[in-house]
């Protein structure tokens, strides 16, 4: 007899500190046949597991989910996961979440998802959670899940492997008699995402710990989550889980884990030069060589930023500035119409940028001339518009430009055609990289600000570092045991 899994989720990094709204437009929703052939490794299974295909919603990284499309969601999973029930009972789910999702209403939205999951299936069907090391692991959420994992690369590079980590931990406890212990530690640090890289130390290091710990007898996971740190909630903070089947050699393992990760709070740094927005600029701006690039930090689409915000591009055009300069990019649909209305070499006065989260001042009153159109896959409909001798890619939808290949599309064909490029990212991505002369990440306010020390925040737990230092982290361990 095969065992019947059920997949399903929603994935989505919801930053609390952007208005933006995630919905419909946002979110991939994929079914059926379609939602099964995202988890390309299913059919390793085919001889031990029937797989039951419920719904999964993913979204790029954004704002808070709105409660009209969470709630559909969330009637839809749960109503295709009563159909699956009523054909045959099922034994576990691939819970696919990513453990920062924000829902309007809701400050632990995965751990109210995972318990009213618990609630609907009964205590029999194991419930396997796979995440993103940027989620949370609420309280909640590691009661109602008997599996827990998450990705061991940022980048991310193991987004397969970890889900496949996760259906093959479950199918080996559904066919283990023994029990399962799950160890979960909390631990009192929130780090911004550009200093937690998994290819440089102190990260790099930390990671590697997992295969070490693999080793033991009686463990067959452990994970590590930096927490998310763009929501203000209770939640966000590290931890660690590890799994296995021995109890007191699970609980040793995670303890020691989270006692090690403590030790190293110190050590966690930007990995590239960082500067406040002001001597960002200038030091743009006296560079010798080029291109240099300055990230955009707290604007990063990529992170969950607005990527419409103006504060960078204000402070150039308010100065005469002798070098040229570009600006990939700034999303503004509204400006991008009434360009789409003019034509090449019109020159008018528009409003830019600084609409989706008009605390930072609103957007900037520019003259400008059109000086070409084009479109992009993601990024919509485009214009590339000059202000003297600073241009400015405007799009329609967010988008982040990290390829040669969108320069191009933008009719930049040589980065080395501008002495200073504004990109709205933290670390540069590859072609970039390989084309910087000089390089600053800008540590701007916005959704994301890196620099989370100066961020406003009401309900992280505390102590917490780096917001404490000088306290004793309580690094008591969480122990759970799920028998047959
Ligand atoms: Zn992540």
């Amino acid at each position: 007899m095969r065992f019947r899994i059920a997949i399903g989720g929603i994935h989505i990094e919801s930053s609390t500190f952007t208005p933006y709204l995630s919905g419909d437009a946002d979110f991939t929703i994929r079914r059926g046949a379609e939602l099964l052939a995202f988890y390309p490794f299913l059919e390793q299974f085919d001889d031990k597991v029937e797989f039951v295909p419920l719904v999964n919603a993913r979204a790029l990284l954004g704002g808070v989910v709105g409660r009209q499309f969470y709630d559909t969601w969330h009637k839809e999973f749960f109503e295709l996961l009563q159909g699956a029930i009523e054909q045959a009972p099922i034994d576990g789910i691939l819970f696919d979440i990513h453990g920062a999702m924000s829902v309007e209403g809701s400050v632990d939205a995965e751990g109210e998802l995972a318990e009213a999951l618990r609630a609907f299936i009964g205590e029999r069907p194991f419930i396997a959670t796979t995440m993103d090391l940027h989620g949370n692991v609420s309280d909640k959420l590691f009661a109602n899940s008997d599996l827990l994992t998450c990705y061991r690369t940022a980048p991310h590079i193991d987004v397969q492997e970890t889900k496949l980590r996760a259906l093959t931990n479950l199918v080996s406890c559904l066919e283990d008699k023994r029990p399962i212990v799950r160890a979960k530690v909390d631990i009192p640090i929130l780090l911004s995402g550009e200093m937690t890289s998994t290819e440089v130390q102190p990260g790099r290091g930390l990671y590697r710990l997992i295969d070490d710990i693999c080793q033991h007898a009686g463990v067959f996971d452990a994970s590590i989550w930096m927490g998310f740190p763009w929501a203000d909630q209770a939640r966000c903070h590290a931890a660690v889980v590890v799994c296995g089947t021995d109890q007191p050699v699970v609980e040793q393992q995670a303890k020691q884990l989270a006692e090690k990760f403590w030790t190293l709070r110190d050590q966690f740094a930007f990995v590239g030069p960082t500067a406040d927005s002001e001597t960002a600029i200038s030091e743009a701006l006296q560079s010798t060589v080029k291109p240099f690039f300055i990230s955009d930090t707290g604007d990063n689409p990529g992170a969950g930023g607005a990527g419409d915000m103006n504060l960078l591009l204000k402070a150039f055009v308010t100065q005469k500035i002798a070098k040229k300069v570009l600006f990939a990019s700034l999303f503004d649909g509204e400006t991008i119409q009434l360009l789409y209305r003019h034509q090449v070499g019109d020159a008018l006065t528009i409003q830019l940028g600084g609409k989706v989260d008009r605390s930072f001042g609103g957007p900037l009153t520019v003259d400008i001339t059109i000086e070409r159109f084009f479109a992009d896959e993601v990024a919509g409909k485009c214009a590339l518009v000059s202000c003297a001798n600073i241009y400015i890619i405007v799009t329609e939808n967010r988008f982040q430009y990290g390829s040669k290949r969108a320069f191009q599309q933008a009719g930049v064909n040589s980065f080395a055609d501008f002495d200073i490029i504004v990109v709205k990212m933290g670390y540069l991505e590859p072609d970039l990289s390989a084309a910087a002369k000089g390089w600053v990440m800008a540590l701007t306010p916005g959704a994301v600000n890196q620099d989370i020390v100066n961020v406003t925040y009401q309900h992280l737990k505390q102590p917490l570092y780096p917001f404490d230092n000088n306290f004793d982290a309580n690094l008591a361990v969480n122990c759970r045991i799920r028998t047959k």
